[in-house]
């Protein structure tokens, strides 16, 4: 069974609460890192005692400031690494995070500092999410909404992606859709909810899940 990283554990707590306003449980860490429950339930133990999540049985698992302040860091080594290998070594955006998800946890702060700097202390990742500065403040970030909530006949411009997946990646790059492109919602099929859009004046029917990972500008 692979070890808990305990940087880990608080980079899903934390992105866990970005997404979902439902209490973050030990079940849920355990099946994101592929642990069993009672490996996790004893690194809450752990965590805790370090003073770096809460955990009551209602309120779930939640991050103290000091928790938080580690994940904003590991977030930050992520982005930034993600969006290194693409400018500066050519990654593909389906390579990169695989790569960066390794190099988070074994990044000295001088060093990415140091990437920071060398990138122009940039705002946002390749894919889209914003980086936290080396105090772990996040950049305003502008509106933004799921593809799935867009509206017919309606253009709009891609301002993020889920980049979890490899493949979904490579897919988007073959469509050509990458950030700041222009798209115009052309139909939905409210059978199965997939969308039908144009890209570069090409139409492409994307499934639900597929556009529950891409996310435009409200506006
Ligand atoms: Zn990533």
């Amino acid at each position: 069974m692979p070890t808990i990283s305990k940087e880990n554990y608080l980079k899903t707590i934390y992105q866990r609460a970005q997404t979902s306003n439902e209490p973050v449980t030990t079940s849920y860490v355990a099946s994101k890192l592929e642990v069993s429950n009672a490996a996790t339930s004893e690194m809450a133990k752990k965590l805790s005692d370090d003073g770096l999540i809460s955990h009551e049985k209602y309120k779930g698992i939640e991050l103290t400031d000091n928790g938080r302040e580690i994940a904003l860091q590991i977030i930050r080594r992520h982005r930034l690494w993600e969006l290194f290998l693409i400018k500066v070594l050519g990654l593909s955006w389906g390579e990169v995070h695989d790569e960066a998800e390794m190099l988070e946890h074994s990044t000295s702060e001088l060093l990415i500092n140091t990437i920071d700097d060398y990138l122009g202390n940039p705002k946002f990742d390749p894919h889209g999410s914003p980086i936290p500065d080396r105090f772990g403040n996040l950049p305003v970030t502008p509106a933004i909404i799921a593809l799935t909530k867009c509206r017919t006949g309606k253009k709009y411009r891609i301002a993020k992606v889920n980049d979890k997946s490899s493949e979904l990646m490579n897919y988007f790059s073959r469509l050509g859709l990458e950030l700041e492109k222009e798209i115009v919602i052309e139909d939905r099929l409210e059978f199965d909810n997939s969308i039908t859009l144009s890209i570069d004046n090409r139409i492409h029917s994307l499934s639900e899940k597929i556009c529950e990972n891409v996310y435009v500008y409200s506006n």
